[in-house]
């Protein structure tokens, strides 16, 4: 099966029902139990119907694993009377299926009927994760964490396969300290939870990071330029000692996670991390690549089966000095020995994306994966204006490497970049796939099928406006569209986050462009207090994190 194919089947109209059937073969595994648990609770959030595991229904939903799909791939397909078989290639297989399936399936005010979508899909690209960023107490940080696992599920059903996830060790004294025990335990059991839906998780770290306050005798020299990002607190390592304090820290902390098990472990050279001594420069041929190959060996030994992501971040590029010179040198590197990393990530910043690897290919001849920056650009403070869907963008820098990537992990705030995962985990699945297409599934599935093709018209005009400052008439206009599909909207959806934040999108960008900027009045206040409380951004950093607040 080719990867990342839709084929259509014969199609025939659902049966809209008060009542839906799952039915998990005998002897089901976790995972499947759990995927099934999934599938319920979108359909009974989503509308009135109930859903039972027994007894008959007017719908049944069969879950089956039959291997020869093709790896994590899925088809959909009539059973006998009314029922629609998912049928997966594995268990993430049959999560993907449900994913597709909820899709294209409608809920309304008489019940649930299931999707006439029928056909075989598998996903072109090994490596699909989402970066969750975790830190100024943003929503990853700061959601009740039964908020945070289901949100986690809702991804996976767009394709995601990976969990990542970095460990501030910046944030904290030591692994004892109180509040490291209790990021871990947070987001162990996210991992957790995640693994026992079929997913795959792994931590990102910049390998020459310290504690709070490291000895000040083994810091690394600051790299100078724009690499974003010091918290002061990178070691130098090319110091015996300094390498050998952060080869123990690593082998306390990879052990932390022994009982859940990491997939992958990432390594990230800037933004944070580096040191430009003389024995560490370049760090991202030299310092990076050396103290990068012993902890990849640590984690390799500790979990098995465990892949290495290399990342390239903050590399520099062709404004620099020496554009090629880490570039150069991590690919001669790699060419003596690339033994002990799997993948290498590139990216950068707003639109930039590494003229090395478009011109000369990946260092080692790596598979390559990207790491769209999906939450920060062009909007400050981050997700403070609502939702922030910008198609044409994503599309732009996913054409650019889609032939030669292998997948990518998009770097999140929040929430509010809700339908940019969307549409990245599309690339990923299946690399053609316009982004434009993934949207108007998006917006028929989450508000209105019906809603749809206007929606979308409103989708363009919040790309367009993206910029504060440049907020244009048509604000107005989106902001008329919106409220008119609400009339036509469930309860259900309206009194989703992801319509409110949709909602509120339209009413600032209007209120904006009519107070030409001024974040002033009644209506700005409340929308600002309501997307706040949708983040749970209440006591999180005011910049870049928190909406803005209106007195
Ligand atoms: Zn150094």
């Amino acid at each position: 099966m080719a990867g990342g194919q839709s084929i259509p089947g014969a199609q025939r109209e659902g049966q809209t029902s008060a009542l839906i059937r799952i039915v998990i073969p005998q002897g089901a595994g976790v995972v499947l139990r759990n995927v099934a648990a999934v599938l319920a609770r979108q359909i009974s959030e989503r509308c009135d119907a109930k859903v039972a595991l027994a007894g008959d229904a007017p719908v049944t939903v069969e879950l089956a694993v039959e291997p020869g799909i093709g790896a994590e791939g899925f088809h959909v397909t009539d059973g006998p009377k009314s029922t629609v078989r998912i049928v997966g290639n594995d268990e993430p297989g049959v999560l993907y299926g449900v994913g597709k399936f909820l899709r294209t399936s409608l809920y309304g005010r008489r019940g649930f009927t299931p999707g006439t979508w029928r056909g075989t899909s598998v996903p072109k690209c090994p490596f699909r994760a989402i970066y969750l960023a975790t830190h100024f107490n943003n929503f990853y940080e700061a959601a009740p964490a039964e908020e945070l696992k289901h949100y986690v599920e809702e991804l996976a059903l767009w394709g995601y396969n990976t969990i990542l996830i970095h460990f501030p060790t910046w944030q904290f004294d030591s692994l004892s300290d109180a509040e490291a025990q209790k990021w871990l335990g947070r987001f162990k059991a996210l991992f957790a939870h995640a693994k026992r839906h079929g997913l795959r998780v792994g931590l990102l770290q910049a390998p020459n990071q310290g504690y709070k306050t490291p000895p000040a005798d083994l810091r690394g020299v600051k790299v100078p330029g724009h690499r974003r990002g010091n918290f002061g607190v990178n070691l130098c390592a090319s110091k015996p000692e300094a390498k050998e304090l952060l080869i123990r820290m690593y082998d306390e902390l990879l052990d932390e996670f022994k009982d859940v098990g990491l997939d992958y472990f990432q390594l990230w050279p800037y933004d944070e991390g580096g040191c430009a001594c003389e024995q560490c420069r370049p760090w991202g041929a030299r310092g990076f690549v050396g103290i990068s190959r012993e902890l990849a060996g640590l984690a390799r030994a500790k979990f098995n089966g465990c892949k290495i992501v290399l990342s390239t971040w903050g590399f520099e590029n062709e404004n620099d000095a020496n554009p090629d010179g880490e570039w150069v040198g991590l690919a001669n590197a790699l060419d003596e020995d690339k033994s002990w990393a799997d993948y290498i990530m590139a990216d950068g910043h707003d639109d930039y994306f590494p003229k090395y690897v478009l011109e000369k290919g990946v260092p080692g001849d790596l598979p390559l994966v990207n790491f769209p920056e999906i939450s920060m650009f062009g909007m400050t403070p981050w997700g403070g204006y609502g939702a922030n869907p910008t198609p044409a963008h994503f599309q732009m820098l996913w054409d650019r490497i889609k032939h030669q990537a292998a997948g990518g992990a998009p770097y999140s705030e929040g929430i509010y970049e809700d339908l940019n995962k969307a549409i990245c985990a599309q690339f990923y699945w299946s690399p053609g796939r316009q982004a434009e297409d993934t949207v108007k599934e998006y917006l028929a599935y989450e508000f209105s099928p019906d809603g749809a093709e206007d929606l979308l018209e409103v989708v363009r005009i919040f790309e367009r406006n993206h910029r504060r400052n440049r907020i244009s008439a048509d604000a107005t206009r989106a902001f008329d569209i919106v409220k008119s599909v609400e009339t036509k909207l469930t309860e259900q959806v309206r009194r989703s986050w992801r319509w409110r934040i949709f909602y509120l999108r339209a009413l600032v960008d209007k209120e904006m462009y009519e107070r030409e900027g001024e974040l002033q009045g009644e209506a700005l206040r409340e929308a600002f207090q309501e997307l706040t409380r949708i983040y749970h951004a209440e006591n999180s950093h005011s910049m870049p994190i928190k909406p803005p607040q209106v007195e």
